[in-house]
């Protein structure tokens, strides 16, 4: 037990820091995952469902007008073409088909703004597979139309009224649920987070934004980019491009939220730039970089993307980080608007303010020439979710 558990992790981080009952659930989930993972038959049928349902691949587009603003040749990866409006699709699918693999008759899972929660009750319904959601009672208020969403397609989203009623609530009351019915039901993950196998599942799922982008640069190219940029907030979507270019000689940006560069108290980070700025410790289940004060109290995140807004991130990101693989860096609020507004005056796209942060980091990083010629930038999701916030922030 003890040699599998450590050679599953990235470095010193991930691991499966678990009560004991969870241990038989994650052993199984780690089974069959690895029986199904380069099953033809699996596979076969994941691609059908990532294609006629979800939409894929995903284009790579050329983003002239932006390029010649910002002074480098850029790419977006499109994801927020992709069914949703989002990366998180790809991993609920993966997940949604493994578990009726395994003849898992329930999904449970948690959301915060409703995106992943979204992501699942359409795989859920896909699979016909029974599917119930918890929520922050307060973000099922805040996110009332993602709740209805959730609904329409059949899942029970149930308000969590403990603690802040937020997130992290949200999260305990899920992994309580498992650890009574770890029989007939699968936990959703929505990120590469959580205990092994977690965070390695997420983002073989994901990898097929890179996959995809592997191939299409060549074509238009003839040569992988220089750079590849993404926001970062569990990190799966940054992991999903950045994977299958860790063998090469490609530059891997992991942009967090900096959030509104206000003062961080002892209570709150007031930003979510985990990567920068966390310490060791231990979240989720899993060892990782986490915001906490000097006590080890995880501290409030905070960003105007809720996608962003987490005080842990995935342990390869954390691994890849101090290995030097990967940079870590950040964008602030005020700079992710502007990136927003770019965007759609020059593209007429309307990026998710989470993927602005991506784009805010080209915008200021590329007259430094750190990022190189060729860049491809990670547009994990749509901006229409966002717009009253950023209605909201207008002058
Ligand atoms: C959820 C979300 C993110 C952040 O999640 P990661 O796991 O870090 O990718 C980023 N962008 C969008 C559009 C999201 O919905």
């Amino acid at each position: 037990m003890r040699n599998k558990l450590e050679s599953t992790k990235f470095g010193k981080y991930g691991g499966q820091f678990v009560p004991e009952v969870l241990m038989p659930a994650l052993e199984e989930l780690t089974e069959y995952y690895e029986k199904f993972k380069d099953d033809v038959v699996f596979n076969e049928e994941l691609d059908y469902y990532l294609r006629d349902f979800a939409g894929r691949p995903s284009p790579l587009y050329f983003a002239q007008r932006l390029s010649r603003e910002y002074g480098v040749k850029i790419y977006l990866k499109r994801e927020d073409l992709v069914h949703g409006g989002a990366h998180k699709l790809n991993n609920t699918l993966g997940q949604g088909l493994l578990a009726k693999y395994m003849g898992k008759k329930r999904i449970i899972a948690e959301t915060g703004a409703g995106q992943h929660g979204t992501a699942c009750a359409m795989a859920g319904a896909t699979f016909g597979i029974n599917t119930e959601v918890y929520m922050g009672a307060k973000d099922t208020v805040r996110q009332r139309m993602n709740v209805y969403r959730m609904e329409l397609m059949g899942t029970k989203v149930i308000p969590v009224k403990s603690g802040s009623q937020t997130l992290k609530d949200a999260i305990n009351e899920a992994m309580r649920d498992w650890v009574a019915n770890v029989e007939t039901t699968h936990y959703m993950i929505g990120s590469v987070v959580g205990p092994h196998p977690f965070p390695t599942m997420v983002r073989d799922f994901q990898s097929v934004i890179g996959k995809e982008v592997r191939s299409q640069i060549m074509e238009k190219e003839g040569c992988f980019p220089d750079s590849i940029v993404a926001c970062t907030g569990g990190g799966s979507n940054a992991m999903g491009i950045f994977y299958p270019f860790i063998e090469e000689d490609v530059d891997l940006f992991a942009v967090e939220a900096g959030g509104s560069g206000m003062k961080t108290t002892d209570k709150e980070a007031l930003h979510s730039a985990t990567l920068c700025t966390g310490e060791d410790g231990v979240l989720h289940g899993m060892r990782t970089k986490v915001l906490q004060n000097k006590d080890g109290q995880i501290l409030e995140s905070s960003s105007i993307a809720a996608g962003l807004d987490y005080a842990g991130v995935g342990p390869e990101l954390a691994y890849l980080a101090d290995i030097g693989r990967l940079k870590p860096c950040n964008s602030m609020d005020s700079e992710a608007l502007l990136a927003f507004h770019d965007l759609c005056r020059l593209e007429g796209i309307i990026p998710a303010l989470e993927s602005s942060h991506a784009v805010a980091y080209v915008r200021k990083a590329a007259a430094t020439g750190e990022l190189g010629d060729i860049v491809v930038i990670n547009i994990s999701g749509r901006g229409d979710k966002d717009l009253e916030t950023v209605m909201g922030m207008r002058k």
